[in-house]
């Protein structure tokens, strides 16, 4: 779960859910698990699914995205039903390293950016 992993960022990611006035997905970050990562080739990036991406590619392919007013970086959620289904994560990398250190990660297809799709 990405509060055992990055408990700093998870508290963090609840806070500008919460100040965004999205309580109900701040309080999901508690039980927020960490999927997939992001397999693109972007350094900067710490993106990250919290269900299956074939689940957040084709379960709910009208999902909403969020942009956070981050510390540092940026931050964006994608939501869908009301749940979120990837945060996407750039210029953080103690969050890069935190993920990346975790074994059991299931890795995606590398090139598949769909993350940084162009809106
Ligand atoms: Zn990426």
């Amino acid at each position: 779960m990405l509060s055992a992993l990055a408990p700093e960022f998870a508290a963090e990611l609840a806070a500008l859910l919460a100040a965004r006035g999205e309580p109900i997905l701040a309080r999901s970050i508690t039980t927020l698990p960490v999927v997939e990562l992001c397999r693109c080739s972007d350094p900067r990036c710490a993106s990250f699914y919290t269900v299956p991406r074939f689940a957040a590619n084709w379960r709910w392919p009208q999902g909403g995205r969020l942009e956070l007013d981050a510390s540092a970086g940026t931050i964006r959620v994608d939501t869908a039903g009301g749940l979120i289904v990837s945060v996407e994560v750039l210029d953080r990398p103690q969050l890069a390293t935190a993920l990346q250190a975790r074994d059991g990660i299931e890795f995606g297809l590398a090139g598949d950016d769909r993350l940084h799709r162009k809106d």
